[in-house]
């Protein structure tokens, strides 16, 4: 047991039939696997059922069938690359989620130690209703289940949620790694945490900030949403992203830091363009003096001096989001310069980092340090949805 959550080796795995939930909604173009980051994410779950002689039979949604079979979303595809990757053969099963007794027919006829993908739960639309009369039909299919989708977890859908109250439950491996990287980025860190968050806007991140404001003793907020908390500052941010409109939303962030004792850390200097392209002309400002016709698309060197110095006060980073248009160069150079920063300090064990959400493992990938923090998580949703404090149902489940 792992803190209030089960975990693989709570189960009796031997000869039984595992329902594992597992995340393959992974990109396919012309019939094939494009990125198989989350199938070997599985790896090691679907090889200790197998060890045990258990049939590690997977179910997951794959793209957005609307709750109809659709052979275009057929699960059938990724079953050769989980094959080629547990070193498994693996069979697939054809159910439409309405009669599984020819699924559970074909499950009972496998061999002990098989490998087994079961057809897309979004064929149902009981799944993303979480109907209970679904989730029956699919423990039917097992004796246990095991959930190692956290990137599933933030939606309580009929194979994360309503199953899991009616099995034995446990997280698999993937999952509880997961769980407790999360747990040491913000559950119960080692302080002082500083959480660093860049991206677009400050609109999607709202929650995000409110949360972290009372968890965090320092948030860096960089980015294009750093613009707006200069505005609402008084300065003006010239041809800039900024959610004037926010105005507001922003100061009380600020105010809710202060009285948390969050210290609120924002660029003290920009990377100024007067086109958004790549390798467009650029110009260093301070923010009280940025040019009324020029945007401010990364951060300066003071600001990255300044970050780097939180950075170094810290026992634990917690990362969302780049620091400016990283997708273009120049405008890398602060996001390149801080994930090498924290990834230099992760090595030298002075920190715990961890990261994720949108395009934060595309910038670290870009910095070259993906693996270099002590976590990243590719969840996506989820991870955001933790970010935000939110209970995620698939790992409430797992708690009951
Ligand atoms: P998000 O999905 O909210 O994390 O936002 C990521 C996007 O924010 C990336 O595509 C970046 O190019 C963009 N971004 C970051 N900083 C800036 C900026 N200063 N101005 C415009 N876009 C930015």
């Amino acid at each position: 047991m792992t803190g209030t959550f089960k975990t693989l080796s709570d189960l009796d795995l031997k000869g039984k039939r595992v329902l594992l939930r597992a995340d393959l909604n992974v990109p396919v173009a012309d019939g094939k696997v494009t990125d198989a980051t989350r199938i070997e994410r599985l790896v090691p779950t679907i090889r200790e059922i197998v060890k045990h002689d258990g049939k590690a039979i997977l179910l997951s949604h794959f793209g957005r069938p609307k709750g109809k079979v659709d052979p275009q979303f057929s699960l059938e595809v990724v079953a050769s690359t989980v094959a080629d990757l547990t070193g498994h053969p693996v069979g697939f099963i054809a159910t439409d989620w309405v009669d599984v007794s020819a699924a559970k027919k074909a499950i009972d006829d496998a061999p002990p130690g098989s490998v087994l993908i079961l057809e897309n739960t979004r064929f149902h639309p009981g799944e993303e209703a979480n109907d209970l009369e679904l989730a029956r039909r699919m423990a039917s299919l097992g004796d246990v289940y095991v959930n190692d989708a956290f990137s599933a977890a933030h939606r309580a859908h009929a194979s994360t949620e309503a199953l899991a109250h009616l099995l034995p439950a446990a997280a698999g491996l993937a999952m509880q790694a997961e769980l407790t990287a999360l747990e040491a980025g913000l559950g119960a860190p080692k302080k002082p945490v500083v959480a660093i968050v860049g991206g677009a806007k400050v609109s999607s991140k709202i929650d995000l900030l409110e949360n972290l404001v009372t968890k965090v003793d320092g948030l860096v907020i960089g980015g294009g949403m750093a613009n707006t908390f200069l505005h609402a500052l008084g300065h003006n941010m010239g041809k800039s992203l900024c959610e004037k409109d926010l105005a507001e939303t922003a100061l009380r962030i600020m105010d809710k830091a202060e009285k948390s004792g969050c210290a609120i850390i924002l660029p003290i200097d920009g990377v100024v363009a007067w086109h958004f392209k790549a390798n467009a002309p650029t110009r260093l400002y301070g923010v009280d003096a940025i040019d009324p016709d020029g945007m401010i698309l990364d951060v300066g060197p003071s600001s990255i001096e300044r970050i780097k110095g939180a950075i170094d006060d810290a026992h634990t980073v917690v990362w969302n989001g780049p620091l400016g248009a990283f997708e273009m160069h120049p405008f890398d150079a602060g996001t390149v310069e801080i994930a090498k920063f924290v990834a230099a300090r992760t090595k030298a064990g002075k920190l715990v980092s961890v990261a994720g959400g949108g395009d934060t493992v595309g910038a670290l990938a870009h910095a070259g340090v993906k693996d270099a923090f002590t976590y990243v998580s590719t969840a996506g949703g989820a991870f955001l949805e933790w970010m935000e404090g939110k209970p995620l149902p698939g790992v409430e489940a797992l708690k009951a």
